[in-house]
């Protein structure tokens, strides 16, 4: 990749990858850089909303979304492979966190169609969400649920042969854009988590209304919707009745390294640009990177963001070993320490780049807005932590300690 800087460095992960994965790194990259890279921020929310259309087309059609669904449902051939779908977002946030966003959410939103979807649902939705034909969104947050899930209080009533849906989310990706929503509703509140359903609601189901955006520092769309009476079918459902708390717990976990992997790529990229500085940017007679205190910095972040990848892609190779196994301690580790090392690097790289880093249009300034919602969205790092604790307390040995 002579003539510009790389991002990404898949070499540090090499023990996890296979031949396949450093090609694929190679080849997504240069298709970031390229395609991605010089389009210029959306400068307002409506903007933003028509960027990502465009981007899940072009994503569709250079071929990179059928990393987001399994192999067997339509995807690239040799998934399922959670380690590409890693690669792809490292590259993709590196580039452009809008792009990473988009990639990501036609994961999220179809991932539990391919787990627990009929055929006809599968066969309706996933060659789509893979052409990027119809966007997905993950309708589980509400006003009164976030972190807490089992408190939600959208309701799918028994009406007839099917159900009434009725209740509002808030904070949903996609919200307004998407063409169909995974949504966790009730089916019995009196049962919390194991009275959760999960139904699949095509955008334009009477009674289904975008209520409006709510507006990030950096372009994302976001939204709130309300269900008012939707009429649902049995076969809307997503799986069985009282499983869709499972059913998004097993998609979050599978999903999680990939939020990492996203961090990892905003902070590599975050970086480049501060050594790009450092060897550049002269003050005191010499460059940047000659200070002791500047390079201090460059190797606190080197490290940080070596440790991130090792956790993520040791998260995402035992999924890939494993496709019906979890991986929810693994996970959970790789999303803290990714999203919360990722924040501390690109802090640190705009530091360094000083004013200029500050100012609107620099990637880092960019990076800087963009990087701050990892820490909160699929599980807050404070969730994450005490996931790690319960898996930590509930095995019998540390799952770490070697045999004998
Ligand atoms: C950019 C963005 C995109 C998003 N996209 C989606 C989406 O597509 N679909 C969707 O469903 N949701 C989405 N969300 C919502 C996101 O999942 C929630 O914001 C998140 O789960 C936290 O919920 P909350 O905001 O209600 O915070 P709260 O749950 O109110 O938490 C507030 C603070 O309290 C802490 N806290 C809560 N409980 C505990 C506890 N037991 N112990 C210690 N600390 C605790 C939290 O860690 C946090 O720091 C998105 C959010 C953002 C910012």
């Amino acid at each position: 990749m002579a003539g510009r800087m790389s991002w990404l460095d898949p070499g540090t992960v090499r023990a996890f990858l296979d031949e396949r994965h450093l090609a694929l790194a190679e080849e997504v990259e240069a298709w970031a850089a390229r395609e991605i890279a010089p389009r210029p921020e959306p400068s307002s929310d409506a903007a933003a909303r028509v960027e990502a259309r465009r981007l899940v087309a072009d994503l569709g059609a250079a071929g990179w979304l059928a990393h987001a669904v399994p192999a067997e449902h339509g995807g690239a051939p040799a998934g399922p492979d959670l380690r590409a779908c890693c690669l792809l977002r490292e590259a993709l946030a590196a580039a452009s966190p809008l792009a990473d966003a988009v990639f990501a959410l036609q994961a999220l939103g179809s991932l539990p169609i391919s787990l627990a979807g009929s055929a006809a649902q599968r066969e309706r939705w996933l060659p789509a969400v893979v052409a990027g034909r119809a966007m997905t969104a993950f309708a589980m947050t509400e006003p009164e649920a976030g972190s807490d899930v089992s408190a939600l209080a959208t309701v799918a009533r028994r009406e007839g042969a099917g159900y009434r849906l009725d209740g509002q989310k808030t904070l949903i990706s996609n919200a307004g854009i998407a063409d169909v929503y995974t949504v966790f509703a009730a089916t019995d509140r009196e049962a919390g988590h194991r009275g959760i359903s999960c139904f699949l609601v095509p955008a334009d189901t009477p009674g289904l209304e975008f209520l409006g955006p709510q507006v990030l520092s950096s372009p994302h769309p976001l939204g709130e919707i309300a269900f008012a009476g939707c009429a649902l079918a049995e076969a809307d459902r997503l799986g069985a009745e009282g499983e869709g708390f499972k059913l998004g717990m097993r998609t979050l976990d599978r999903l999680r390294p990939t939020v990492a992997a996203a961090a990892c790529g905003m902070a590599a990229r975050a970086l480049a640009e501060a050594l790009d500085h450092a060897r550049t940017r002269r003050q005191f007679g010499r460059p940047l990177g000659d200070l002791q205190l500047v390079q201090q910095k460059l190797a606190a972040m080197a490290v940080d963001l070596a440790a991130a990848r090792l956790l993520v892609y040791r998260a995402a190779a035992k999924a890939d070993a494993d496709p019906a196994g979890r991986i929810t301690l693994e996970a959970a580790m790789a999303k803290a320490f990714a999203t919360e090392a990722a924040q501390r690097i690109v802090d640190s790289a705009l530091q360094i780049c000083g004013g200029r880093g500050a100012l609107a249009e620099h990637p880092v300034e960019r990076l800087y807005r963009s990087v701050r919602a990892l820490r909160i969205y699929e599980g807050t790092t404070e969730i994450q932590h005490l996931v790690i604790a319960k898996q930590l307390l509930a095995a019998p040995d540390p799952p770490s300690r070697p045999p004998g």
